[in-house]
């Protein structure tokens, strides 16, 4: 029987070998944690299908905002609930609405964290749909204008980046023309670029209250069969001047994650989404799973593939697991 020579189990030997040849390193600073601001005071209520997460009013957003700041997580991702829902869903550019006061209060209460807000109109329209229905259908070009100033209004609370997640096609542009002829132009997009119509969403419309009152997103999200179509998703995206751009959900595109990685400079991000983050925390509940390990495995596989950046509702607990 002949000896192997080639033996890659050398480097397997011990955690300090291990240690030196590791290709991915998760950070702290990796990590975008999402928040889901309401109306009122004092308001922190768990939100039953994203056990650890809360909805906050915007004042306890900004303390919970310090505390992830204080984990040397350096930015949040910022949905709103809003007082009021109508046809056309004027709160969601009302600068009184909850997500407007919140922006405000965490740029006073955390200088220095960089607060992403999310652009949509299906928190705030009657129907749930993240544009405005014409004819029964969700109209594309009536909805941009819209779309831009709700971007507008959340650079003027102070906003850092704006990350638009309805996928009409131009949204990117309309908002970076409007923020531009605002002054506002060092405020950034980071655009959900390749969105899918995706099941992993489930729990996150229980936290936003977004559910489409009729029909689905299908004729706006895209295809969870379609590779190239997100290509050209992401390239128009950059062509119309989006800073970052994202794959959402990530697990189960993370092919898709690779090939927007090789493909363009731009930084890449990937929403680590609820439907996935619910599973584990369900699974580990019932002692399915070793939670830690299983978290930072699926953390760790989603930069591998190739995100810069992870919004991920685990961010809290990882960070604390990988300082010790
Ligand atoms: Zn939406």
């Amino acid at each position: 029987m002949t000896k192997p020579t080639i033996r890659p189990r050398r480097l397997r030997a011990s955690e300090s070998i291990r240690s030196l040849v590791r290709e991915t390193v998760l950070s702290p600073t990796d990590f975008v944690f999402p928040l889901f601001v309401v109306p009122g005071e004092n308001v922190k209520v768990e939100v039953p299908s994203l056990p650890g997460n809360y909805h906050l009013s915007p004042d306890m957003a900004a303390a919970e905002a310090r505390a992830i700041q204080n984990l040397g997580i350096p930015a949040v991702l910022v949905f709103g609930l809003p007082q009021y829902k109508n046809e056309r869903g004027s709160s969601a550019w009302d600068a009184n609405s909850p997500v407007q006061q919140a922006i405000a209060r965490i740029k006073d209460a955390c200088p220095g964290l960089a607060i992403i807000s999310d652009v949509c109109l299906c928190q705030y329209t009657s129907h749930g749909h993240c544009g405005h229905i014409s004819n029964g259908r969700v109209d594309n070009d009536s909805s941009l204008e819209s779309i831009a100033l709700t971007a507008l209004s959340h650079a003027a609370a102070g906003a850092d980046m704006v990350a638009p997640s309805d996928m009409m096609d131009g949204r990117v542009a309309a908002i970076r023309r409007v923020l531009d002829a605002d002054s506002y132009q060092d405020v950034g997009i980071m655009s959900y670029a390749a969105k899918y119509a995706s099941a992993y969403y489930g729990p996150f419309r229980d936290a936003a209250q977004s559910a489409p009152q009729f029909g689905d997103r299908c004729s706006y999200q895209m295809d969870p069969a379609n590779a190239r179509e997100a290509l050209r998703e992401v390239a128009l995206d950059i062509e119309e001047g989006a800073d970052i751009v994202m794959v959402k959900p990530a697990l189960a595109y993370l092919d898709i994650v690779r090939q927007v990685k090789d493909s363009f400079r731009q930084p890449v991000a990937a929403y680590n989404v609820s439907g996935e983050y619910a599973m584990i925390k369900a699974a580990a509940a019932k002692g399915w799973v070793d939670e830690r390990r299983i978290v930072l495995e699926t953390l760790t596989g989603i930069k591998r593939a190739g995100a810069d950046i992870i919004i991920t509702y685990h961010a809290p607990d990882a960070v604390r697991w990988l300082s010790r």
